[in-house]
């Protein structure tokens, strides 16, 4: 006879557990979770008044619909977004034609894992886009330089200092093989004429 072991969550911290529940923005009612290590964030859209979201379903297998959010491309927000910087050009569809070019050649994504140990060329250049607490995109992008990168999270100097909680960055236009995350700020430090902003990864971005 074998003990019936109780139906345990097998991963859960409790304080990643967080639930949003109402858009920041427009006060209407959502249904999204934050994101985890365990559980990346996709973009989500608030029905409402179109804020985006990086963030995951409270369904845990992201199949059913999310109240009061619909998903979105990852490709299209930064597109959206792209369209707000002057001068600049999408890096998400500079990424595309290099990949088709470099198709059969590239390196297959493996996950955070095989990343831990890696560090990458420094400085490169990243695209920023300010997440508030609830991973809303709370600001406009910026495109800034990494001074530090590992797999466990990056320091980065920026004109400004950054008062958002979280980061979702772009590693499009560095040219490093690395799928977007969200980054949670940890330190931002004034320099004599900048600010450098660090942070660990917290969740990749599905695209
Ligand atoms: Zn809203």
């Amino acid at each position: 006879m074998t003990a019936n072991v109780a139906t345990r969550r097998p991963d859960v911290t409790s304080d990643d557990e967080q639930n949003i529940e109402q858009c920041s923005k427009c006060a209407s009612g959502i249904s999204l979770q934050a994101p985890t290590t365990n559980a990346p964030a996709s973009a989500w859209l608030c029905r409402r008044c179109g804020s985006c979201y990086f963030a995951r379903c409270q369904d845990s297998d992201g199949i059913e619909a999310a109240g009061g959010v619909r998903p979105v491309s990852y490709y299209e927000v930064m597109k959206a977004i792209y369209v707000h910087m002057d001068g600049d050009s999408c890096p998400m569809l500079e990424k595309n034609a290099r990949q088709t070019a470099a198709s059969g050649l590239g390196r297959k994504y493996t996950g955070p894992e095989t990343r831990k140990q890696k560090r990458f060329p420094c400085p490169a250049q990243v695209t920023i886009v300010p997440l508030g607490e609830d991973f809303r995109i709370a600001a406009q992008p910026a495109r800034i330089m990494t001074t530090n990168l590992s797999g466990g999270g990056v320091a980065l100097v920026h004109t400004r200092p950054i008062t958002q909680p979280y980061l979702a960055i772009d590693f499009a236009a560095s040219g490093i093989d690395l799928l977007p995350a969200i980054l949670k700020v940890t330190r931002v430090r004034q320099l004599p004429s900048a600010y450098e902003i660090a942070g660990k990864f917290v969740s990749r971005i599905l695209h």
